[in-house]
Formats: C-alpha cells, sequence, structure tokens
C-alpha cells in the first residue's frame, strides 16, 4: 500500500514535469519558431511515400526552352496558340486547362483564338487575383471560361497548399465590384468540379466548411494546422498530397503536338494541361518533392486536380493538418509517455547510476525514432501532426527528469541511511575541503559507550533507533555551521569549522546533556543507567601539515583516552 502511494507520488511528480515542459513548447511553437522543422518533416513524409504510380487522367502540353526555340517567339501569338487548341481539340479532349495568360492580343491571329474559344466550349483560361493581378481573356471571361492561376506559397518559397477558391464577398479586395457573391476557383478546382460533374458528382459544402466530393471530405485549411503557424489560410485551402514528383504526370511538348506527332490516345478524353516549362518564363516552383528542383506551375495545378479527381472516384486519401487542439493533445501524451519510458528503461537497468548523460544520448534517439515512426504512420492515414514540437519537449522533459534524478541520487550517496545524517564519504570531502581552505577547526570523534551491551540486551532494532535519537541529538546540537557525519558503527564526528577547543567544549558539554534528556535506558552501562556518549576532541588553528588521516587520527587518540578515563566524557590530547 504504502509502495503503491510512493510510486503514485513519483508517477505525478514525473508527469508534472512533462506536463509543464509540453505548455512551455507549446508556447513556444506558437511564436512560429519551430515551423521550418515541421515542414521538413512533412517533405520528408511526402518524399517518403511517394510511389511510381503514374496519373492517366492527365496530359500536360509544355511549353519549354526547345520550343520557344522552334516557335521563335514569346508570347507565343495568338495565331499559334488557336492552331494548338484546334489540334488538340481534334482528338476530343475532356477539358482544356489553359494555364497561360491570354489577356491581350499577340501578335496576329486573335479573329482565330477567339473563334477557337467558340468552337470549344471545354477550354478554361486563367486570370491572377492575388499580388499583381493580371485579368482573363475577356472572351472566355464572358463564357465563364475562366479560373485563377495562383498559388499560395509558404515562407519558404515552397508550394504545400493549394488555392481551391475564393468566396467573393469575404475576398473583396480580390474581386470586381461586380462579381460580388460570386465564388472564383482556382484552376484546378474549376477543372475537377467539370470533370467530376460529367461523372455526376457535385461538390457539397459540409458544416465547417468542409467539401465534399463524391466520398472524400476535405477540411479546409485553417491558420494553425499541422506543422503551420499563423498561416495565411485566407479562402479555401487543402494541402497538397502529392503523391510523387513530375513524373507522376505525362507530357508532350507543343512542338509534338503542332507537328501532330502525339497520338490521339494520349488525348482523347484526357484533361489537357498547357504551361510554361521554360527557365526563362519563370513559372518554376519549389515543392515538397525536391529539395532543389523546381516544378513547373502547371504540374502543380494538375496535382491539386489529381487529387481531387482521385480522391472522389478512387478513394485517394486527403491530407489534412491537425487541428491545435488535437496537435497539444498529442504533444501532451506523446511527452508524458516518452517521458515515462525515458525514466522506465534507466531505472530498470540502472544505467542511470553510472552517467545520466550517457543513458541519454543512448535512448533518447531510439524514443525520437519511435515517434517519427508514429506521426509517419499517422501521415500515412491522411492526418499531419507535428514532430518537432513533441521531439523537443520530450528530450528537454526528459533531461530535466534525469538531472532532476541524479541530484536525488547525489543526495542519497551523501547521506547515511539509517541516521539520514551525512555519511562518511561527505565527511571525509568536507574535511578535506577545511584543509583545503586551511579553515582552523576542532574535529570530534563521539561514540555510543557499550553499545554491544546495548543491542545485547535491547535488541538490534532498538539499538538501530537509540542510534537515530543519538545522531538526531548531535545535528540539533550543534551549531549552525558544523558538520556532524555518521562515521561508522556508533561512532559520529563533528566538524566545527573556525572553534577553538573552548568553544567545542561548550558546544559538546551542551550535547552531553542533551544525550542525557533522551534518558535512554542502558541496564548493562557501567557508567549510567542511560546511553552516555564519549568524546575526543583535538582543535587546530595550523592545519599547514595536516592531513585527514592524522587529523582524525589524534581525534581518536583523544577518543580512545576519554574511553580509558571512565567513558561518558569529553577528553582531548595533553
Ligand atoms: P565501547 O564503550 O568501548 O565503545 O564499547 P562498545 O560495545 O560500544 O564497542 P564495540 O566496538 O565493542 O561494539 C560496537 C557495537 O555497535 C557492535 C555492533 O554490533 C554495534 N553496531 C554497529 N553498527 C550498528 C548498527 O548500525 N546498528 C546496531 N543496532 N548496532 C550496531
Ligand atoms: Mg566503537
Ligand atoms: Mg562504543
Amino acid at each position: 500500500m504504502l509502495r503503491l502511494r510512493w510510486q503514485i507520488r513519483k508517477l505525478g511528480g514525473i508527469l508534472a514535469v512533462s506536463w509543464g515542459i509540453s505548455v512551455l513548447v507549446i508556447a513556444i511553437s506558437s511564436t512560429g519558431v519551430l515551423q521550418s522543422l515541421e515542414w521538413f518533416a512533412f517533405d520528408r513524409f511526402l518524399r517518403w511515400k511517394a510511389t511510381d504510380q503514374t496519373e492517366s487522367r492527365f496530359l500536360i502540353v509544355t511549353l519549354g526552352e526547345e520550343d520557344l526555340r522552334e516557335i521563335g517567339e514569346w508570347p507565343i501569338s495568338d495565331q499559334k496558340m488557336a492552331d494548338l487548341l484546334t489540334t488538340i481539340q481534334q482528338y476530343q479532349p475532356r477539358l482544356i486547362g489553359l494555364d497561360i495568360y491570354r489577356d491581350l492580343p499577340v501578335g496576329e491571329g486573335r479573329e482565330e483564338l477567339i473563334s477557337s474559344f467558340n468552337a470549344v466550349s471545354n477550354v478554361i483560361g486563367v486570370e491572377k487575383v492575388i499580388g499583381e493581378a493580371v485579368p482573363p481573356a475577356p472572351e472566355l471571361d464572358m463564357e465563364n471560361q475562366v479560373a485563377m492561376a495562383d498559388l499560395v506559397e509558404d515562407d519558404d518559397g515552397r508550394i504545400r497548399r493549394g488555392l481551391l477558391a475564393i468566396q467573393c464577398n469575404k475576398e473583396r479586395k480580390l474581386c470586381k465590384p461586380e462579381e460580388h457573391q460570386q465564388r472564383k476557383y482556382g484552376l484546378a478546382t474549376k477543372l475537377a468540379l467539370l470533370y467530376l460533374e460529367q461523372e455526376n458528382i457535385h461538390p457539397q459544402v459540409l458544416e465547417g466548411d468542409r467539401l465534399q466530393l463524391g466520398d472524400a471530405v476535405f477540411q479546409q485549411f485553417s491558420p494553425n494546422d499541422g506543422g503551420y503557424t499563423n498561416a495565411d489560410a485566407h479562402s479555401t485551402q487543402i494541402l497538397i498530397n502529392y503523391p510523387a514528383g513530375q513524373s507522376f504526370f505525362e507530357s508532350v511538348s507543343v512542338s509534338e503536338i503542332l507537328g501532330g506527332n502525339v497520338a490521339r490516345s494520349k488525348i482523347y478524353d484526357r484533361i489537357i494541361l498547357i504551361g510554361a516549362t521554360a527557365v526563362s518564363l519563370n513559372d518554376l516552383l519549389y515543392t515538397p518533392m525536391s529539395w532543389d528542383e523546381r516544378l513547373p506551375g502547371v504540374f502543380i495545378h494538375a496535382h491539386i486536380a489529381s487529387q481531387l479527381i482521385a480522391s472522389a472516384l478512387d478513394g485517394r486519401q486527403p491530407l489534412h493538418g491537425a487541428p491545435p487542439w488535437m496537435k497539444s493533445s498529442w504533444l501532451l501524451v506523446a511527452t508524458s509517455l516518452a517521458t515515462l519510458l525515458v525514466h522506465e528503461i534507466i531505472n530498470h537497468n540502472g544505467i542511470y547510476q553510472k552517467k545520466s548523460l550517457f543513458s541519454l544520448i543512448l535512448f533518447i534517439p531510439c524514443i525520437g525514432a519511435g515517434m517519427v515512426g508514429i506521426v509517419y504512420g499517422v501521415f500515412l492515414t491522411g492526418l499531419w501532426l507535428p514532430i518537432a514540437a513533441p521531439l523537443l519537449s520530450t528530450s528537454l522533459s526528459s533531461t530535466v527528469l534525469l538531472l532532476r534524478q541524479n541530484q536525488q541520487l547525489q543526495g542519497l550517496a551523501s547521506l547515511d541511511g539509517l541516521t539520514r545524517i551525512a555519511n562518511r564519504r561527505s565527511f571525509d570531502a568536507y574535511l578535506q575541503r577545511c584543509i583545503n581552505q586551511q579553515t582552523p577547526v576542532s574535529l570530534v570523534i563521539c561514540d555510543v559507550d557499550y553499545f554491544k551491551r546495548y543491542n545485547d540486551t535491547y535488541g538490534h532494532q532498538e539499538g538501530d533507533k537509540c542510534l537515530i535519537s543519538v545522531a538526531k541529538t548531535l545535528q540539533q546540537g550543534v551549531r549552525r555551521n558544523d558538520f556532524v557525519a555518521r562515521y561508522g558503527g556508533e561512532e559520529f564526528v563533528i566538524v566545527l569549522p573556525n572553534a577553538e577547543l573552548s568553544m567545542a567544549y561548550e558546544v559538546l558539554g551542551n550535547i552531553q546533556q542533551q544525550i542525557s534528556k533522551l534518558n535512554i535506558p542502558h541496564v548493562a552501562s557501567d557508567v549510567s543507567s542511560h546511553v552516555t556518549l564519549s568524546f575526543g576532541v583535538i582543535s587546530l588553528s595550523d592545519l599547514k601539515e595536516a592531513t585527514s588521516k592524522s587529523l582524525v587520527e589524534q581525534a581518536d587518540k583523544a577518543l580512545y583516552q576519554a574511553k580509558r578515563q571512565g567513558r561518558n566524557q569529553i577528553a582531548t590530547l595533553s
């Protein structure tokens, strides 16, 4: 019962430490200092789970450096654009997304381009609404065949979120007055919704602004989801669950299309996304999928669209960041469990006694790896939990725990187990310090008289109690800065720094009185009816020649004298 209560108290102590540190780390991470580390982990997780599968619903038509050389102009003329669209249209694609701005006429052929726009009702053009705006081609705008090409960059320049839509009455500054009440869609969203419409799947907005497409439910991104801190979560955004890098999509070049070198099967019934990939056109962006290689914007739109469609039709997992309450709970639970585990391991193996730092170095990485494993496992189910914050709080809380236990252990190592006063080890250290600092001292060794007989008469347990009482009385009887220790058996030592012999006698006389007042019966003693002590005391003002050993030997000699002279007295070397 006592043990159980002790265990519960200890457990409570550990939990108090880990919770306190968890709260501290939650506060630290709310400043955003851990965000980069969380992003780093997020990017890693995405790359770890990347597969080599491909997406058959899309074809990307790339406008690369070679195409630019071949066409010999940029922006490419309306005429060329019209040719491109008409050629693609011949092969009956399901939808065409034109991720190239076309707000103003370029070169010859505007008429042709307009008529190609009119001929194909499935072309979606783009406009840019955030930051410096770029209006859409008016002809497409009139037909409501326009979507936003904007992408949301994180502070480190990577694209982890997709902008699905904005609600004009909420985001007035991003819309024209006449667009009031309108919902503007991102290019990917618009293409995905049109595609799904043909599959008879219509979007539904659920409680909490969640978007339902088929069986898939997309949670709207909030500023503190997952590893984010105070992100700009305006409008409707989702995390992009990149399944792979650029190779996920099949692509052909603009020149290949214009040259008629593309098989009909590559275009038929697919979503065709046309966009710039040439480095000089500067539509390249960093994504989690590669550390240093940038991905053309058109591929990112394709990824978002592919995620929406595949989630609705094939059950592909959408990705959500854990909301703040879940993040805090995870941090608290993970830190507590990991700290308990650290505590269990070090105490069980006794490694602790050797060097706590060593065990820290050994076990923290293992526990850290376990945590990464858990977070990655959860990530695979579509939920992004933070990892940097719990790792930090576990490390801190384990360190605090170890330091605290170390301190307690050091305390235990310096105390005598029975009497709870300082032990011989502490005495040796203390006396040595006095010698090193040349502090004048009086040194006393005292010994219980006829203690063997006491044990024989009253039993060993009573003997123990007697020693505890004597130790307590000694401790209470000395001056504030004096040092009392159990030297061994029924012998005690007292060091009185800066005390001359007369002062030592005064203190010891007082102690003798207190011991006598205790009145512990000792019928087998030859000197008294109660327990008495003999004291041997020496006093040295000059410690230049002194060693611990010589001091103890002298005090021992004095004690021997006290014993020889009849016990229950104080003696010094004459
Ligand atoms: P003297 O007056 O000459 O000191 O006689 P003494 O009997 O006290 O001395 P002796 O050294 O012969 O015996 C010391 C006894 O102290 C023997 C030992 O059993 C007892 N003792 C030592 N440590 C402990 C302890 O931790 N608990 C108990 N109960 N007895 C102890
Ligand atoms: Mg003795
Ligand atoms: Mg004795």
